[in-house]
């Protein structure tokens, strides 16, 4: 059996990105989403016959209980291992609602799915990891950890909690060889952000970010595919921002 990696929010997007590059790479793949069944297996059998891995998917909501710990199970028995998770799924509000106005609703909303399930889901899968002694975990977390913005804090806050996350992750799962780091995307252009085009290209026609371009799910992909290859193993812990330079405070 080859090297098996778990891709949560794998349908679509960033996390469907990452999939087809690490296909490309010779792992195994084990893809979650909440996408019927049908689909999800669909998804599969093109990247089994494009790369000739193997490749499953197992229906979840990432923020229910039951269905974490089903799943986390069922890909254990189905690939024996896990020796990658990619902790992608990931919601913005439902309404980008200034924090004046926020309801305790959105608030659960988003950080049910993005913290409290990215953290418990890694929970079980860093169980499986400890007693293999080895395996890598990476959160896809946001700019947004770090840079306010008022009309969507709920998605601020919780992203804010996904770098505390890594770092405990960090240093508990140091001892069994596994090494935790997190992404940060900048903008990138996924149906996430398809509702704010407009905004965002004139942000980045304005100087936003340094590299005057929208981000792609590839640009995230290629930096997941760098990490599981090994070429940062001295650097458990730490933050990679993929957001053309984004991040760095100007005058
Ligand atoms: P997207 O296109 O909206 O895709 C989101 C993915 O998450 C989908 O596969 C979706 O699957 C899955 N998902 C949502 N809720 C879920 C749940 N309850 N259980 C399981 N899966 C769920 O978003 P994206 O832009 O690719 O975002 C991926 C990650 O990158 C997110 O964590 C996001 O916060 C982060 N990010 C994105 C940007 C950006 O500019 N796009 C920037 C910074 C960070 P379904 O098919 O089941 O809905």
């Amino acid at each position: 059996m080859g090297k098996c990696a778990v891709i949560t929010g794998a349908s679509r997007g960033i996390g469907a990105g990452i999939a087809e590059k690490l296909a490309s790479e010779n792992w195994n793949l084990a893809l979650c989403a909440r996408q019927d069944a049908e689909t999800g297996k669909a998804q599969c059998a093109k990247l089994k016959e494009k790369y000739g891995v193997d490749a499953d998917y197992f229906r979840c909501d990432i923020s229910s209980d039951s269905d974490r710990e089903n799943t986390i199970s069922s890909i254990i028995e189905r690939f024996g291992s896990i020796d990658a998770l990619i902790n992608n799924a990931g919601v913005a509000p439902k309404v980008r609602a200034d924090i004046l106005e926020m309801t305790g609703e959105s608030f659960d909303f988003v950080m049910n799915i993005n913290l409290r399930g990215s953290f418990f889901f890694t929970q079980l899968a860093a169980r499986q990891m400890a007693a293999q002694r080895s395996g890598t975990i990476i959160n896809i977390g946001s700019c947004s950890a770090t840079v306010a913005s008022i009309n969507r804090g709920e998605y601020c806050m919780s992203k804010a909690g996904v770098g505390m996350a890594t770092k405990l992750w960090a240093v508990r799962m140091a001892e069994f060889g596994v090494n935790v780091y997190e992404i940060r995307p900048g903008i990138i252009e996924t149906d996430m952000t398809s509702g704010v085009k407009e905004k965002y290209d004139n942000l980045i026609a304005g100087g936003l970010t340094l590299q005057p371009r929208w981000g792609y799910p590839e640009d995230i992909a290629k930096a997941v595919a760098s990490l599981l290859r090994g070429d940062l193993a001295y650097s458990t812990g730490q933050v990679i921002n993929i957001d053309g330079g984004m991040n760095i405070g100007k005058l």
